[in-house]
């Protein structure tokens, strides 16, 4: 709005200097209004290159309050000039915020009423009465104050509306949180596995580079519930969940939730892909839970691991992985659990 009330202001000002010399050929009003043009240039000129609306707008307000006090004292009130002036509060307020140009508004009218005051009788040859300077007085304050209650009734609808999005937007980034987090570990879900592997698959196969994906079981799972009970069972899936981040954590890697006691994980060959994944059985054998129905002589919780390393490419996609890394785990179960086993 700033931008094109100072354009207008360029034009308007430029077109009056021309009409002002030409037509009345009062030089004075003329040098006036091409003074406020070129002002109303630089302000827009600050506004494009600095963009700081709070200084355009104030300037602009001192452009017309300038203009109006000088036009109006010149101009000897004639026809009534003064009128125009009711527009400078509108400005003043709209550019400037309801406090600021309120106190514009009040400094400007108290010019301009002293002005008026000392032009009674003298200006346009004395038709200038007090009765015009009190119906003027009331007219312009009472404007003012609807011009600045209608400002107060806007900037309190718009804090409100401030808050009204802050508060939406908590709520959808709490409600994106939760529909892609499995609500018992806090890895990824299923559904943001669907949605985002074939996202990463893509990227590493424009970018030309390999990838592992892993799908990672609990051995003996079964027997672990039936064993310390459901509770124990859900606790242990958090243990699990929270090792694997903690093993990709900072490197923007991702571990979901993908099944009852499975989880799956894609990491990027450009990383120490290798060495994290041959961790994995070693970490959680070390967080050392005890599983005593375990069918392993360490009676302790194991977990195996599936891993398919490839570069993507348009045949090599999600379902690919995850068929070579369910046979690798296959694999890694027939060959005794709490093991890798690894597909090209
Ligand atoms: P394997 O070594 O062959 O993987 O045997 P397993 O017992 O781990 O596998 P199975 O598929 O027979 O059993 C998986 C178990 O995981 C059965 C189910 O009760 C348990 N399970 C699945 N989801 C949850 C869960 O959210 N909480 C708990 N506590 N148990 C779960
Ligand atoms: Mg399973
Ligand atoms: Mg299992």
């Amino acid at each position: 709005m700033i931008n094109s009330m100072l354009s207008l202001c360029v034009v308007a000002f430029f077109l009056f200097a021309y009409l002002n010399i030409i037509v009345t050929q009062d030089y004075f009003i003329a040098a006036l209004d091409l003074f406020t043009g070129l002002l109303s240039l630089f302000t827009l000129g600050l506004l494009r290159r600095d963009k700081n609306i709070q200084q355009a707008a104030f300037l602009s307000t001192i452009v017309l309050m300038t203009f109006m006090i000088v036009f109006i004292t010149r101009n000897e009130n004639s026809h009534f000039g003064i009128i125009w002036s009711i527009f400078i509060p509108y400005f003043a307020i709209m550019f400037n915020g309801k406090k600021l140009g309120l106190y514009i508004s009040i400094f400007f009218y108290t010019i301009m009423f002293a002005l008026a005051y000392k032009g009674l009788g003298i200006w346009s040859d004395g038709e200038w009465a007090s009765i015009d300077l009190v119906r003027f007085t009331i007219a312009s304050s009472l404007l003012t104050f609807i011009i600045y209650m209608t400002e107060s009734a806007h900037e309190q609808a718009d804090k409100e509306l401030s808050l009204v999005r802050a508060s939406e937007q908590k709520i959808l980034q709490e409600l994106t949180h939760l529909a892609i987090t499995d609500e018992l570990t806090g890895s990824y879900n299923r559904r943001h596995f669907n949605k985002t592997l074939p996202q990463f698959l893509d990227n590493a196969k424009n970018n030309n580079e390999s990838v592992s994906f892993f799908i990672l079981d609990i051995d003996y799972f079964k027997e672990y519930n039936d064993t310390y009970g459901h509770y124990a069972g859900d606790i242990v899936l958090k243990k699990v969940a929270q090792k694997l981040a903690s093993l990709v954590e900072n490197k923007g890697k991702l571990i979901f939730r993908i099944g009852g006691e499975e989880f799956a994980g894609v990491i990027s060959m450009k990383d120490d892909t290798q060495a994290i994944i041959n961790s994995i059985n070693e970490q959680i054998l070390e967080l050392n839970i005890e599983h005593s129905s375990s069918k392993l002589p360490c009676k302790k919780l194991t977990v195996s691991v599936g891993v398919c390393t490839h570069c993507p490419s348009d045949e090599k996609q999600l379902e690919y992985f995850y068929k070579q890394a369910d046979s690798a785990l296959y694999k890694a179960k027939n060959s005794g659990r709490n093991t890798i086993a690894t597909v090209e």
